[in-house]
Formats: structure tokens, sequence, C-alpha cells
């Protein structure tokens, strides 16, 4: 452990009165897990195993992180009250001292200890000591126009600064074919260059030339194939150009797009070709937010290794567990979050009661969570149109319009965020 972290942990450990659940990362998993535990948890401890929920967040805002492809291109996509909304209000409603919002990066997690390692968004260090610990820092994408890199505000300067070259670009390059890719291309295009007639399949003379470029020999794997044409259709609709089957071997400069989200860049494709963009979206996948964690609690592809039916971290210390997109439990969606924080916070539960010393023959047993392997992906393509799967059905793309295309799911997040709901214990 750094040395600075050592010091301040002599000086720092804060002796509080109520045992702390830390949950780490306020998004959709941090943020549900603490009103679940606020409703149905926290008020059924036995008095001596009086607990309060702190959840520390890089950022002092949660948003509605699909519909980034959209809100990326102006203020005016979203009600940007709706798009971003403050944490701390949220959990107002929960009486005084059950619940404290801190806003700080995890920088060290020590599971022997049962400390968090914070630097605080004033920049001082402060280590929390944890009762039971949920670690949600989700996981970022390498374009910091497609999700939080820290607090709110970076992700809108970071839109100002790509919505100022707009205006210029004539050529713009997407790199990733799955759903991010996909809809980023196909709002950009029909943000810039509209929308080909009724009865034309491509759009003729796009005014920029919008290049979405895949590794794969289709875009969107995940769905049959005669899905992925359908969207490649919606997307010549629109001006958008698919390059399938290019590996990016170089990118110049090599900041471009994971940065400076404004530069001009040239890439380099692995059948000797280049590109050359006005502006470039990297949409490639994810990194997990794990960098606090050691390495043997994490699986190769650096997430937590989360025991998938339980939720806990198994290989830490007790009461450790992990959820969304930094866990292993399941593939990184919000759909599949939301099955799995009545079976985390009733696990967690369990681990209280037993940990207060209440007898485990009336605890009754460990709740298992099962992921739905079922194929369910919603891809809308511009603003009408849409491919997808729910639960392994192929859905119209009326049906992608009128479920995620029409506003990216910001229709769910009210009940989400404020708590409503995780009214009912399920
Ligand atoms: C463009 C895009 C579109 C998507 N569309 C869909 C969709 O339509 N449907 C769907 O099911 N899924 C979708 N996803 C996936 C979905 O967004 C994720 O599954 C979901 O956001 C994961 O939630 P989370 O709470 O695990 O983490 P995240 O949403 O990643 O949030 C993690 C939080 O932790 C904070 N944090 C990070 N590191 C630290 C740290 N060290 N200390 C403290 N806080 C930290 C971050 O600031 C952030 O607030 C999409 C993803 C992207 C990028």
């Amino acid at each position: 452990m750094h040395g600075v972290w050592k010091r301040t942990m002599a000086q720092n450990t804060t002796k509080t009165p109520l045992k702390q659940i830390v949950i780490l990362g306020g998004s959709y998993g941090g943020i549900s897990t603490a009103h679940y535990l606020l409703k149905h948890v926290v008020p059924r401890l036995p008095e001596n195993e009086a607990c309060q929920v702190t959840l520390i967040g890089a950022s002092s805002q949660a948003m509605c992180r699909p519909a980034c492809p959209r809100a990326l291109i102006s203020d005016d996509m979203f009600p940007q009250n709706r798009l971003f909304v403050g944490i701390a209000e949220l959990f107002k409603q929960y009486p005084k001292g059950s619940f404290r919002f801190v806003q700080g990066t995890a920088m060290h997690l020590d599971d022997t200890n049962r400390t968090v390692a914070v630097t605080l968004s004033d920049g001082g260090p402060k280590i929390f000591v944890f009762h039971a610990l949920v670690i949600a820092t989700g996981a970022s994408t390498n374009s910091p126009l497609l999700g939080l890199h820290g607090d709110a505000g970076s992700l809108r300067a970071s839109w100002a600064e790509f919505r100022d070259a707009l205006p210029a670009a004539k050529s713009i390059v997407v790199v990733g074919g799955g759903p991010t890719g996909v809809e980023t291309a196909a709002e950009l295009g029909e943000y810039l260059n509209g929308r080909a007639g009724l009865f034309s399949s491509k759009l003729a003379n796009p005014t920029v030339r919008i290049t979405l470029v895949t590794s794969g020999p289709r875009i969107l794997w995940y769905l049959p194939p005669s899905t992925a044409e359908t969207a490649e259709k919606y997307l010549a609709a629109v001006g958008v150009n698919v390059i399938k089957n290019a590996w990016v071997t170089a990118i110049e400069p090599s900041d471009a797009g994971a940065v400076k989200v404004s530069a001009k860049a040239k890439l380099a494709l692995d059948d000797g070709t280049t590109l050359d963009a006005d502006l470039y979206i990297p949409a490639t996948g994810t990194t997990p937010n794990t960098s606090f964690v050691q390495k043997s609690l994490q699986t190769q592809d650096g997430r937590v290794n989360t025991n998938p039916s339980t939720l806990r971290i198994d290989k830490s210390g007790p009461r450790i567990y992990a959820i969304g997109d930094a866990s292993s439990a399941a593939r990184p969606a919000i759909h599949l979050i939301f099955p799995a924080v009545p079976v985390l916070c009733a696990n967690i539960k369990r681990d209280l009661l037993l940990a207060a010393g209440v007898d485990e023959s009336s605890i009754g047993e460990d709740r298992i969570f099962k992921e739905d392997t079922r194929e369910t992906q919603l891809v809308p393509v511009g603003r009408s149109k849409g491919v997808g799967a729910a639960m392994g059905y192929r859905l119209l793309s009326f049906l992608v319009w009128a479920i995620k295309g029409r506003d990216y799911w910001l229709w769910t997040t009210g009940a989400l965020w404020s708590g409503r709901q995780w009214a009912k214990e399920s």
C-alpha cells in the first residue's frame, strides 16, 4: 500500500457508532442495492447489528448510460434534469443517519483489515472501515463520450468538446460492431445526414461520411445474422457504411478518440488500407473499474471474481460482494442487474444476521441467482428504427423503437433512481 494511505489509515480510521455497509459505485448496481438494503434489510437488523449504508461514488450524479449514443450529440436530445440525477437527493427519504453519500474514488481494498482507501472528490485520502462491502464500480468505455469517467462534469466536458467539432466534420469513423457502435453511428448518421426516402434503401449522398468498422464478419454478433443484415440496411438509410472483417492496427495520434474526442485521426486497417477521420469514436467494449481490487480477487478479464449463485466474493474475507459490470457473476447488462439485487441483498441480510449471532436455523438458506442466458438486446438504429431480441424472441423494429429507441430507457429511470422499483421485497 502507498505510504500516504498507511499514514492516513493510522490517523484517520473513523470510529463509527454504526456498523458500515459500504457500497462502491453509484449507478445501476450500487444505487439499487442501497435502496433495497435501506428498505428491506437495515430496518430488520437487531439493535446490536444496526448499520449505516455508505455509498461511495466517483460521480455525484447518476445517469441513464444507455442514452449516451444520442445524448452526446446535443443537450436538446433529452431533458437534462432526468438524464442526470443527484445521488444524495435520492436518499433523503430514509431515516437520518441511515445513509450517507461520499463522493470519492476507491483506490485500494484491504479485505483482510476490512478497509477501503478512497480519494475524496476534494483530493483528500480517507480510509473507510466496513462491516460489509458491495463492489458496484462498473466498467468504463474506451471513449469518454459513452459513460461516466469520474464525475458527470467530465462527461459533459467531453460532450461539449465533441459537439464543438461536429459541425466541421466531414468524416466520422466509429470502431466496434456491437450495440454501442451501431447505435452511435446511426444516431450521428440520422442527425447529420437525415434518412433516405421510403423507397430508397440507401442514402445517396450523405453530407458526412460515416463509417462503422467491425473486426467480425458481421455487426451485432449476438443477434441472428438476418437481424444483423436488417441493421445494416437501416444504417445505410442514414448514410453509414459498414466495413467488416477489419482490425484497426494503428491510430495516429494514439490518443485520438480515447482521450482527445475532437482530434482528427488516421486509422490503419489490417488489410493495408487507411481511414481518415475528422472525428473518431472507439466503441470497442469496456474495461472493468477494478484496479483497486487485488489481482488475486479478479478473473482473467479483470472483473471481480464473484460466486455466480450467491454474489459473494468467495476468495475474500467475509461479507464482501460484487454486482453489475464489475462482477463476473453475469454478462454486463442492466436487465441482468435487476434480478441480482434482491438475491444479493437477501444474502447480505443473512450474513449480517449470522454475524450478529442469530441462530442459523432461524435464518434460512442462501438465495440463489441464476443468470438468464436467453438473448435480450435492443438496438435502436436511428430515431425510428431498431433491431433486437427479448428473451430469445426477435422483436419488430416498431417494438424496439417503442421500448428503447424513443428515449433510450429514460422512461425507466424515475422509478429506478428514486427506489420505487424496490418498494416491495422480492
Ligand atoms: C453506451 C452504452 C449503452 C448501453 N445500453 C444498455 C442497454 O440498452 N441495456 C442494458 O441492459 N445495458 C446497457 N448497457 C450496459 C449498462 O450500461 C451496464 O450494464 C450498467 O451501466 C452497469 O451498471 P453498474 O452499476 O454495474 O456500473 P456503471 O453503470 O458502469 O457505473 C459504475 C459507477 O461506479 C463509479 N466508479 C467507478 N470506479 C469507481 C471507484 N474506483 N470508486 C468509486 N466509484 C467508482 C462510476 O463513476 C459509476 O458511477 C450499455 C452500456 C453502454 C456503455
